[in-house]
């Protein structure tokens, strides 16, 4: 079970998730995976950059907002007996949390590995806050760091990936014994360490990858992610009034469906899960007997429609290169992703026309100058490329459902939607899985786009 930080943002959510764990724990051997408490993570990430500028004072100040928060919650929820010594615990984390803060704002130097370590703060202490909350209800509990547990990743710090073999069999290693005397493991979410033990974070939203991660260790039943919607839906309801919540999704579609407005998955987490065929359940923390969203092998049919649903992803941006010498010429592609690659730029989508005269990438908006420049460093004066853009004014309309697969007449429908809503595509891409048509508009274009796609496919109506 993993409790997202909506699920634990004060007092009273953190009682309810151990009342959560309290009332499946005599039927199942459960392994809990922490988030930072609330929006714990984007304040830390605040205070890097003010003691990154040197600004101390400021910095401090929401510190100390954090400490205490911390602080306040944790009193409230521990029994009596446990109240000093998990008080003590966070004093004791809280200082050196201060400690690194002061270290950062005197280098003025945020390096990816000192920003991890000062992120890891979020979720080490939420998670003995978690154990102690369970622990006042009568469960016993332990809390535990990813790399308590052995989580082992590279040292690619901000977004670092799990050594699979080694933490697999770490964690099982470290998690059976306790098991054998009755104890719930109170496991912090996103964090992990490199072999040597320097702390490392798997990117936002994280905890998701440590839950499925430490449920593929262990062969774990299912995966219960506690959140606070009552599972994934036919859109973000933010923009589609209607939007509704989906049964069930494949992997194939939940892949597809990462990228899932706010309330996404972390994408790389459903590998694990996907790989060991191990169900997820996305569930709402405040209505825990709703069924929620359920993610597996299995292929359902959406009431007989061909489009499950329709997402958007915001603050992406165009890359494309250009050239009259790519026609025919074998490598321009392979030196594009190469450079992508080596200078850390995900591309998110991609699509080159039969004339070979451009390819567009589309990247986060964060990554288009980065992208650029290492393309022109790479492709220019070869006689190939002669232009790289970059643009920052898109997002990406994701038409996702695994009914789509040999339908003919979906894209016909989508771009008749989208064109009857007056919007402009500038980019289109179809993955051969066929389990996602999607396009590229102006951001300002977006939710309209949305709203008419599904309408068109009558999604509001989805049966749930
Ligand atoms: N606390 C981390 C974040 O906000 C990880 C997580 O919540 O899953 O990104
Ligand atoms: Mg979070």
């Amino acid at each position: 079970m993993k409790f997202g930080g909506t699920s634990l943002a004060n007092a009273a959510r953190m009682k309810n998730a151990a009342r959560i764990i309290q009332r499946y724990s005599p039927q199942n051997k459960i392994v809990v995976v922490a988030s930072a408490i609330g929006e714990t993570t984007d304040q830390l990430i605040e205070i890097s950059e003010l003691a990154k500028k040197g600004d101390l004072q400021r910095a401090r100040k929401l510190l100390s907002k954090i400490q205490a928060f911390h602080l306040k919650i944790a009193r409230s929820v521990a029994s009596k007996g446990e109240t000093r010594e998990l008080v003590s615990r966070l004093e004791q984390l809280n200082s050196e949390l201060g400690r690194t803060v002061e270290g950062i704002a005197h280098l003025r130097e945020l390096t990816p590995r000192s920003r991890d370590y000062l992120l890891s703060f979020g979720e080490r202490l939420s998670a003995p806050i978690l154990a102690a909350t369970a622990s006042a209800v009568g469960l016993k509990t332990r809390a535990l760091t990813g790399a308590e547990v052995g989580i082992a990743t590279d040292d690619n710090f901000g977004e670092a990936t799990p050594l699979m073999e080694i933490s697999y069999h770490q964690v099982q290693e470290r998690l059976d014994p306790l098991w054998t005397r009755r104890t719930i493991p109170v496991v912090t979410g996103f964090i992990a360490a490199t072999i040597d033990g320097s702390i490392t974070t798997l990117g936002r939203g994280g905890s998701d990858y440590t839950a499925t991660l430490l449920a593929a260790a262990l062969g774990a039943d299912e995966i219960w992610i506690w959140t606070d919607v009552n599972g994934l839906m036919t859109a973000d309801p933010r923009i589609v009034k209607d939007a509704k919540v989906l049964q069930s999704v494949s992997f194939g579609e939940a892949l597809e469906l990462s990228y899932f407005g706010a309330k996404m998955m972390h994408p790389r987490a459903l590998q694990p899960a996907a790989q060991k065929r191990t169900p997820v359940r996305i569930k709402n923390s405040s209505k825990p007997t709703r069924d929620g969203t359920l993610v597996s092998v299995k292929e359902s049919p959406n009431g007989g429609r061909v489009v499950k649903a329709v997402s958007i992803i915001r603050d992406v941006g165009i890359v494309t290169v250009g050239g009259t010498g790519m026609m025919g010429a074998p490598g321009v592609a392979a030196k594009v992703f190469q450079s992508f690659g080596s200078n850390n730029v995900n591309v998110m989508m991609i699509s080159q026309g039969s004339s070979e005269a451009t390819i567009s990438c589309v990247v986060a908006r964060k990554d288009v100058d980065r992208g650029v420049r290492a393309l022109q460093l790479a492709l220019l004066g070869q006689g190939q490329v002669d232009k790289i853009l970059g643009e920052k004014d898109a997002c990406i309309i994701a038409v996702v459902g695994s009914g789509m697969k040999g339908t003919p007449g979906v894209a016909a429908r989508v771009f008749g939607a989208v064109a009857k809503g007056g919007v402009n595509v500038r980019m289109v891409a179809q993955g051969s899985s066929e389990y996602n048509i999607s396009l590229v508009v102006s951001e300002k274009d977006g939710p309209r786009a949305v709203k008419a796609i599904h309408e068109e496919f009558q999604l509001g109506k989805t049966s749930s």
